[in-house]
């Protein structure tokens, strides 16, 4: 599966804590993520991530581009709710794209942990046999 991982910076540390904790499963799967949140993660795991852009520079829209491809198959995104609202239309945007998908998608480490879970109990292996686009 490809898992794409962007936080925002009041949340990665917590993405990293994340990411530590389920090491073992991720380390199964390809891994990408926006700039610094993947040096952060890769640095404190070892874990092999493609790096795109920080997020300033678009990396987001990367991430958006293979989400539109349908190249990614769960998305965890940990937004800061109390974050200024100047990326909302792109972040919005995103998530748009993942419904179109039906791309899986955490927004909170709640979410993410029932994901991990089910990532690992094969919940997700529909998407190597269905074509979600065309759902
Ligand atoms: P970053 O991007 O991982 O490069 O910081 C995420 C964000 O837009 O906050």
């Amino acid at each position: 599966m490809n898992i794409a991982l962007i936080a925002h910076d009041a949340k990665k540390e917590l993405m990293v804590q994340f990411c530590i904790a389920y090491c073992g499963i991720l380390s199964r799967h390809n891994l990408c993520a926006t700039g610094t949140t993947g040096k952060m993660v890769a640095e404190a795991t070892g874990l092999q991530i493609t790096r795109y852009l920080s997020g300033m520079l678009g990396g987001g829209q990367q991430i958006a581009a293979r989400v539109s491809c349908d190249e990614i198959d769960l998305l965890l995104f940990f937004r800061d709710p109390m974050a200024a609202k100047e990326n909302e239309v792109s972040e919005n945007d995103m998530f748009r794209l993942c419904d179109m998908r039906n791309i899986p998608v955490a927004t909170n480490i709640a979410t993410a942990e029932v994901l991990i879970h089910g990532l690992e109990r094969g919940d997700l292996d529909w998407r190597n046999i269905v074509n979600p686009g065309n759902l």
